[in-house]
């Protein structure tokens, strides 16, 4: 397409008003939001606030006034409705990993008699070392009948292969097994029904599309009709009936509140939750509706521009693919780095992998249609062929 064809389909997209809710350096076309997303304009002054006027002067008093201690859930529910779970199902805390070593490990004490866990070998890899620890030599990467737990990306986030999360639960229920699915590259961009595909747990991010800066603390869902049974290994005072009453054995909370374990970081969730007012009366349909536009136009361009250049390791049909696009090529690394020469921020995934993600709330399709025009342009004049461009970071 030309690029006014690009520019009319920012003339009449109705999350075009969305952008506006971020602060983003107009040089710059961020395809990176799938690892660190963008800054909410109102992040900053909700943090200076809690810092200044909630720690610095009324001080401890804020864990009731200003409802710190009800933040882990209060942030949860927020997130719970993006990934279509009902209240009293979600809580924020912890990294996604840590998240993860609870759940899977809960999920085996659920499972007595099977000690098996699911998990395959191109899996994000906390999710595999995490796994490993739990399960040693216990791991698998078919359903059968020894199998606790399943452990899967809902989007790969390295091709970003988007999964069928009701068919593949299904699948493992009737292999007596539960459903663990992590959301890290799909919530915030993707439609996530957990209830609905039936799904056991869940773990996800919240620094990648849901913008809750650098470290934010990632989610932990719990299917309601689990709670009641769960045993999660890491029994902290938080996660506690009385965590007050402290002369008192340990004595899990009733609801989704025993998957907590210590101190929340009340910084990084007050930044996340002003964070998440950048999906305030946004439907996720819209969003998921965008995000399939935007990384179409995209690959359709590069497709023209660049017929045999890369590899298209995402897949093609737009249903099953999440917000970001792989391209493999040998040379990715040193692409990517000649793409950020050029404004164009992505980043690099071993192999060959370059990883261009299209955060739907604050990416244009002319941001998509550029981000083609200058690959095209770095690929014509070599522009990758830098040893400089060569050199990796520790971060890539
Ligand atoms: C980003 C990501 C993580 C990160 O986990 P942390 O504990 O936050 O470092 C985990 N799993 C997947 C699938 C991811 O994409």
């Amino acid at each position: 397409v030309r690029r006014d064809e690009a520019e009319a389909l920012d003339a009449a997209d109705p999350l075009a008003f969305c952008r506006a809710r971020f602060r983003l350096p107009e040089v710059l076309i961020y395809l990176d939001g799938n690892s660190l997303g963008a800054l909410p304009v109102g992040v900053p002054a909700a943090v200076a606030d809690v810092v200044e006027r909630q720690w610095g002067v009324d001080l401890i008093g804020s864990w009731n006034v200003h409802g710190w201690w009800d933040a882990p859930r209060r942030v949860g529910e927020r997130v719970g409705a993006l990934v279509g779970a009902a209240p009293g199902q979600v809580v924020v805390g912890d990294s996604t990993s840590v998240n993860l070593y609870k759940l899977v490990a809960a999920a085996l004490r659920l499972r007595p008699g099977r000690g098996r866990v699911l998990v395959h070998g191109d899996e994000f890899p906390t999710d595999r070392y995490i796994v490993q620890s739990l399960a040693g030599a216990h791991t698998a990467t078919e359903l059968g009948a020894e199998i606790a737990v399943a452990v899967r990306s809902h989007v790969d986030y390295r091709t970003g292969r988007l999964h069928d999360m009701a068919t593949l639960t299904a699948e493992t229920h009737a292999a007596g097994a539960l459903a663990l699915w992590d959301l890290s590259h799909s919530v915030g961009a993707v439609d996530v029904q957990l209830d609905d595909a039936g799904a056991d747990f869940a773990v996800g991010c919240t620094y990648k599309y849901l913008n809750g800066g650098p470290g934010s603390p990632a989610f932990a869902y719990v299917a309601a009709r689990h709670q009641g049974r769960l045993e999660q290994p890491l029994t902290g005072w938080h996660g506690t009936a009385h965590p007050f009453e402290m002369d008192r054995p340990y004595e899990p909370a009733p609801g989704i509140s025993r998957v907590l374990t210590g101190t929340p970081p009340i910084l990084s969730l007050a930044a996340l939750e002003a964070a998440l007012a950048a999906y305030d009366g946004v439907s996720m349909a819209a969003v998921r509706a965008k995000s399939t536009a935007l990384t179409e136009l995209f690959i359709s361009e590069v497709d023209e521009r660049l017929p045999g250049v890369f590899g298209l390791a995402s897949p093609r049909p737009a249903e099953d693919r999440g917000s970001h696009v792989a391209l493999a090529h040998p040379e990715a690394y040193a692409v990517k780095e000649a793409l950020i020469a050029r404004g164009v921020v992505g980043d690099f995934r071993p192999p060959d992998i370059v990883r261009l993600g299209f955060a739907p709330l604050y990416v244009r399709f002319v941001d998509a249609w550029d981000a083609a025009d200058r690959l095209a342009a770095v690929m014509a004049a070599d522009e990758w062929d830098r040893p400089a461009y060569r050199q990796r970071a520790v971060v890539t």
